[in-house]
Formats: C-alpha cells, sequence, structure tokens
C-alpha cells in the first residue's frame, strides 16, 4: 500500500481552509462595505475638517516649509474627501444588491490601497517636512485596514508586502537625509507587518464565525422541520394524510358542543371499504396502500372545505358534516359512495374496481351528544349496510341514553 507523502496533513488542511475561505469570501466583501460605509460616514466630514484647519494654518515665518506641508496634506484631505465620498457610493450601490459580485471585492481592495497610499502620503509629506506625526498617519491606516477590512489571506497578504514595498520605495524618492531613510523603512516595515498579523487574526475568526453561524442556521432548520413533521403525524395518518382517530374525536366533540349552542345540527359518515381484504390477497399489499390513498383523495374531493376527513384504522374512514341534518348527511353519503363506485383505481395501466358501505348518524338541532354515541350508531348503521348487500347508505339514530349530557 502507497504511503501518504508527510506534508499530506498539510496539503488537506489547506485546501480545506482554502474551501472555507471560499464559503465565507461573499459575506466578508459585504460585511467590509458595510463597514467602509460608516467609515466613509466619518471620515468624509473629517477630511473635510482637516483641510479647513489646515487651510486656516498660518506657519511661523522663520519656518517657510510648514507652509508648503499645510498645502501639501491639505490638498490630500480634499483629495481623500472625494474619493471616500465616491467610494461610500459605490459601496453603498453593491450593498443595495446584496452580492458579493468581482466588482464589489475589487472595491473592497481599492478601498484598502486608497487608504495606504493616503496614510503613506500623509506620513511621507510629515517626514519631509519635519511636522505632523511621522510615520503615524501610514500606520494608522495599515492598522484601520487590517482590522475593519476583512480580508482572506490570498488578498491580505500581498496586499500588505505591496503596501510596505511602495511605501519604502516613496520613502527613498523622498527628499529625507539619507541617514534616515534606513532607520524609517525599518520601523515603517513594522506597521504593515502588525496589520497582516491583526488582519490574518481578524479574518480567521469571521470565517470560523460565518461557518458556525451557517451551521447553527442549518441544524435549526432541520429542527424546525423535524417539529413540523411530528406535530403532523401526532394528528395525521401517514398513509393517507387525512386526519387520524384521535384528531377526528378532538375536532367531533368540539363542533358537537359548538352546534348545541348554536342550535344547529351535527353529523357523522362512516366508510367502511367492500372486500377490501381481496385487494391485498389477491393484489398484494401495496396496491391495498394505493385504494386507500385514492379512496381518501376521492373523499375528500367529494366534501366540502368545512368538513372534516378522517381515516379511522384500516380500511375504515370517518366524515364529520358540521351544520348538516339527517337528510343532508344521507345525501352527502349517497353522493360519496357513487363517488366511490365510478371511481376505480387505475395501477399500473389495470381498473380496479372499488365500492364501499356507508353508516350514518349525528345529532338534531340542540341535541347534546358526546362523540362517541354519535360514532357507535354511525358504526351500527354501517353493520346493517354490510349486512344488508354492502355498496350502500343506512342511517341509526344515536340512542336516547347514549345522548347523555356532554360537557358543553
Ligand atoms: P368488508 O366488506 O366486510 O368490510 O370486508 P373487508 O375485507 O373490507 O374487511 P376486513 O375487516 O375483513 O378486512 C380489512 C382488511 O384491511 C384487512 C387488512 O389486512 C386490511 N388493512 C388494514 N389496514 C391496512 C393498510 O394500512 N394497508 C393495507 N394494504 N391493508 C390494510
Ligand atoms: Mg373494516
Ligand atoms: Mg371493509
Amino acid at each position: 500500500m502507497n504511503k501518504a507523502p508527510w506534508y499530506q496533513p498539510y496539503a488537506d488542511w489547506l485546501r480545506l481552509t482554502k474551501q472555507e475561505y471560499d464559503l465565507v469570501q461573499g459575506e466578508g466583501t459585504m460585511e467590509s462595505l458595510r463597514r467602509f460605509r460608516w467609515v466613509a460616514c466619518l471620515m468624509v466630514p473629517l477630511h473635510i475638517a482637516m483641510a479647513f484647519l489646515l487651510d486656516a494654518y498660518q506657519a511661523p515665518t522663520d519656518h517657510p516649509g510648514l507652509q508648503d506641508w499645510a498645502d501639501i496634506v491639505e490638498r490630500a484631505h480634499w483629495v481623500a474627501a472625494a474619493l471616500v465620498t465616491l467610494g461610500g457610493v459605490a459601496a453603498h450601490y453593491f450593498l443595495r444588491q446584496a452580492r458579493a459580485s468581482a466588482a464589489a471585492i475589487s472595491l473592497q481592495i481599492l478601498v484598502a490601497i486608497g487608504y495606504f497610499y493616503l496614510g503613506a502620503y500623509l506620513s511621507i509629506a510629515d517626514l519631509v517636512a519635519n511636522a505632523g506625526a511621522g510615520l503615524s498617519s501610514f500606520m494608522l491606516t495599515c492598522i484601520m485596514f487590517g482590522v475593519l477590512s476583512l480580508m482572506r489571506p490570498a488578498i491580505s497578504v500581498p496586499l500588505f508586502l505591496g503596501t510596505y514595498l511602495v511605501f519604502a520605495y516613496l520613502l527613498r524618492q523622498a527628499p529625507i537625509a539619507p541617514a534616515y531613510n534606513n532607520s524609517l523603512s525599518i520601523v515603517a516595515f513594522f506597521c504593515p507587518l502588525l496589520a497582516l498579523v491583526a488582519s490574518l487574526m481578524v479574518w480567521n475568526q469571521f470565517a470560523k464565525a460565518v461557518m458556525l453561524r451557517r451551521q447553527l442556521s442549518r441544524s435549526n432548520q432541520a429542527l424546525v422541520a423535524q417539529q413540523r413533521e411530528l406535530a403532523f403525524l401526532a394528528d395525521h395518518d401517514t398513509l393517507t394524510g387525512l386526519f387520524n382517530r384521535r384528531e377526528f374525536m378532538r375536532q367531533a366533540q368540539q363542533a358537537l358542543n359548538r352546534a348545541v349552542r348554536a342550535g344547529v345540527p351535527t353529523h357523522c359518515v362512516m366508510v367502511d371499504l367492500d372486500y377490501f381484504k381481496k385487494v391485498n390477497d389477491v393484489h398484494g399489499h401495496p396496491v391495498g396502500d394505493a385504494m386507500l390513498q385514492h379512496v381518501a383523495a376521492v373523499l375528500r374531493r367529494g366534501v366540502r372545505s368545512t368538513d372534516m376527513v378522517a381515516r379511522l384504522g384500516g380500511e375504515e374512514f370517518i366524515v364529520l358534516l358540521p351544520d348538516t341534518d339527517r337528510q343532508g348527511a344521507n345525501d352527502v353519503a349517497e353522493k360519496l359512495r357513487l363517488l366511490v363506485r365510478s371511481s376505480p383505481l387505475v395501477y399500473l395501466g389495470v381498473e380496479l374496481p372499488v365500492t364501499a358501505s356507508f353508516g350514518v348518524s349525528g345529532t338534531g338541532r340542540g341535541q347534546k351528544a358526546v362523540v362517541e354515541s354519535i360514532y357507535a350508531a354511525a358504526d351500527r348503521a354501517l353493520y346493517v349496510a354490510k349486512q344488508l348487500g354492502r355498496d350502500r347508505v343506512q342511517y341509526a339514530a344515536p340512542e336516547p341514553s347514549e345522548l347523555a349530557a356532554p360537557p358543553v
């Protein structure tokens, strides 16, 4: 067996890290642009304020070089205010699109480069004139973008390295005494280096947080779906999708109670498929299951949306007909009987006829009853329908003794 090379674990880690970074790149760019939009709102007035302050600045007469410095820095702040405004508007545009396009990523990088260049320019102006705050402008922009802009290493490493090289080059071109030049180059090296370290840490933390949040959101979605399924299973039959016996009993009792108060009748129709065992025996259980699903759909189609169809178990169904009297219930049962017998199941191109027997029972206006008594009477009616030859509708009134007052 071939042994994996020593670097394999590192290569795998690199590959996985790259995949992870690819996945969060878009979110990183959008978050960076969101942050930059805030920075722009803050920095544009600041740049303008600095420009005005420098405009009002009067250099001491014995230091005319300082007046030149103030003019240069003032111009730089005006240019920065204009460019940051443009960048902020562009960031706003990309955020409105809510999609991290290549152009959005380019803007993120351009903004960082622009600010690095401004920092470098201001620092060199300070150093040349021996004014302002020396390296601090460059240091500030490096650290600010290292922390604020979320950049993956593939972007941040060349960006900070390039920034340093450009700064060192500009420093060499600037009229600064060569004696200082080397020391400044060395100290300046730490600005992008520290910023890079901060940037790598911030990015890594951001990527981990995004991955964790996505994982949490996925398991949360799965949990919600599971909860929904469990809630469905609690009151539905899995094979037909109809309500189950328990839910029927609950809803039927509620309907009976409401009917008493409203002074309206309520009826139930019990349905039992005829010779269903034969379907299983001759064609097999899967066909029997398909038949049950088919009849469930036929029953559902045959009643109003305010009626309720449930599967009691096996090949027995029950329909609750609120606000329906005996005549109305008989009519519905008869209609369903004809509908079932005229709707054979077509299975693999073969027509399998189906009929059912129906037992009707219920309460009249203002009549109180517990659901069990209506159910028992409908079952008796169904038994008679079977005895009389099946494929028919029978009615049975609930026993007066069974019409005990329910807890209304
Ligand atoms: P009858 O006309 O007297 O009602 O006769 P029947 O054959 O319909 O009634 P019986 O009670 O003898 O048989 C009911 C059959 O229903 C037996 C059982 O195997 C079948 N059955 C019950 N539940 C399911 C189910 O979920 N799937 C399938 N395929 N068959 C079922
Ligand atoms: Mg049965
Ligand atoms: Mg049956």
